[in-house]
């Protein structure tokens, strides 16, 4: 790399944070596998900060990924070019012998997308790929952090080919990415290549749009258009956006190898997902799990405990209110939609109820409770139940909404408390790990420590005939023929409630 030119745009710029960022760049251009990474230190690391680690997780994945097993000629340097002795402790940590004499590190890390590993295979939309015509840059998948300095500020650079476009809601500035610590780097994915792009404003957020398509068959401005009636429903839903900008990231392959899916952050979200035909139906189930990905700003990003707050990448440690990040906001962004006029009635019921009563009853098993599913998720048993958070604690998260309905006389669901939980905490205010049920419940009513008891705690099988009873909805059948539908006669109480949950109060 060219140092003179770094420092010269450096005293240019004049100093940018109070902290002096350690500077990462990231070459895509030399291999279609390897991305080449070049840390240099322009402040000397002390004699605590020997240790540069690797994640061994990543916020919102609730999953093992050891990123150690990507690296390989990891090499330290002082300021004369001399190699200073590391040793690798795996599975994610390289120990420097003489830290205050590092002035660069270089090091390979083999792409996610196209690398075999014996267990726990990342998810593709947190994972890494380079080819002829763009690059896939989760920041955990190839970036460090010397022990001690997880809140130093970085700048990244990353060099591609001439011509690509770059979408990252990380702020340029002299051709480097500016993130104000190592947690907000992992927050903030960059893609880049032959990209399309497009842009809108909801209310006064503006909302961007990137998207590689590999035979491109999907293009920004058509996702977009698809799009505008869920950002719409998103910002009734929460009166407000607590963001003030949103990139949506795109990335869709002919013949994925690997878990497929979106992945959240504070300011954007990126998708890995299958290159279909781009039909009215395949476009529609883009824009159910952007909406999904896009409640996330609420929750986890918003709404979180201290586990999350103060992120360990060197040991992942498990939030058991996995059913307020993931069950609640996979029921809020259906019923958004529903509550918005997206989707009908019908829709609503088949697919955001129907169709989860019947996976969460054939495909898991049901004995884990949303808890067991939280703290057991970075293990394997537990990988294998994970996604039953979107099915089952869906579930629980609308029953919860129907007994707050039930309780408040029509007043006050789940919404509402959403609302209420967005004024009273954020980030840097977290939920107490251990205390948030017993607020919930003094937020609430004492009904509601039963329900989390049963249903989140513990795992009593879901009460789905009583609970749609109470908003008029008959529930009959059962395994994978199941019936849901409106009462003929239902009462003056079933019809009041069944106002009250059908709208945004
Ligand atoms: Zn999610």
């Amino acid at each position: 790399m060219n140092l003179f030119k770094t420092l010269a745009l450096l005293l240019f710029a004049g100093p940018l944070f109070s902290q002096t960022a350690i500077n990462f760049e990231i070459d895509v251009t030399k291999n279609t596998d390897t991305f080449y990474v070049s840390v240099d230190l322009e402040k000397q690391l002390s004699k605590e900060n020997n240790i540069y680690q690797f994640a061994a997780t990543a916020p919102g994945t609730y999953q093992t990924q050891n990123i150690g097993r990507f690296i390989s000629d990891f090499k330290a340097f002082n300021k004369k070019g001399k190699e200073i002795k590391v040793t690798y402790k795996a599975p994610n940590q390289y120990i420097i012998s003489k830290p205050h004499k590092v002035k660069s590190i270089n090091y390979k890390v083999a792409e996610t997308f196209d690398t075999e590993v014996e267990s726990y295979p990342v998810y593709m939309m947190c994972g890494s790929s380079i080819e002829n015509d763009h690059a896939l840059i989760n920041t955990h998948t190839m970036l460090g952090y010397f022990e001690g300095l997880q809140s130093n500020p970085l700048k990244i650079k990353v060099t591609g080919q001439e011509g690509w476009k770059t979408g990252t809601a990380l702020e340029s500035k002299d051709g480097y990415y500016l993130a104000n610590s190592f947690d907000h780097a992992v927050d903030s994915p960059i893609l880049t290549g032959n990209l399309t792009y497009a842009e809108t404003q909801v209310a006064d957020t503006p909302i961007r749009i990137f998207t590689y398509s590999e035979k491109g068959k999907y293009t920004s401005e058509a996702l977009l258009e698809n799009m505008k009636d869920m950002l719409a429903a998103s910002n009734k839903f929460l009166i407000k956006l607590p963001v003030e900008n949103y990139t949506f990231l795109y990335y869709f392959l002919q013949n994925p190898d690997g878990q497929t899916g979106a992945w959240e952050h504070s300011y954007s979200s990126e998708y890995v997902l299958t290159e279909n035909e781009p039909t009215d139906a395949n476009m529609k189930q883009v824009t159910d799990i952007a909406s999904h990905e896009f409640f996330h700003i609420v929750t986890p990003l918003n709404i979180h405990s201290e586990i999350i707050e103060s992120f360990n990448f060197v040991e992942p440690t498990p939030s058991q209110h996995l059913w307020l990040y993931e069950g609640v906001t996979e029921w809020a962004s259906n019923i958004l939609l529903y509550r918005g006029g997206v989707v009908d009635f019908d829709a609503y019921i088949k697919n955001s109820i129907r169709q989860k009563i019947i996976i969460n009853e054939n495909y898991f098993d049901k004995s884990w409770s949303l808890e067991r599913l939280a703290k057991e998720s970075f293990n394997e048993d537990g990988a294998k139940q994970y996604g039953n958070i979107y099915y089952k604690g869906a579930l629980v998260a609308g029953y919860l909404d129907i007994r707050l309905l039930e309780l408040s006389d029509g007043k006050r669901g789940l919404r509402e408390l959403m609302l209420e939980l967005v004024d009273k905490y954020g980030k840097g205010r977290p939920i107490s790990e251990k205390g948030f049920f017993k607020d919930l419940v003094q937020m609430t009513y004492p009904e509601i420590g039963d329900f989390i008891h049963d249903y989140i705690q513990n795992a009593e099988p879901l009460p789905n005939k009583e609970y749609l009873g109470k908003i008029g909805l008959n529930y009959s059948g059962n395994g994978k023929s199941i019936e849901i539908r409106k009462m003929v006669n239902p009462t003056d109480k079933q019809l009041m409630l069944f106002e009250a949950w059908s709208k945004n109060l």
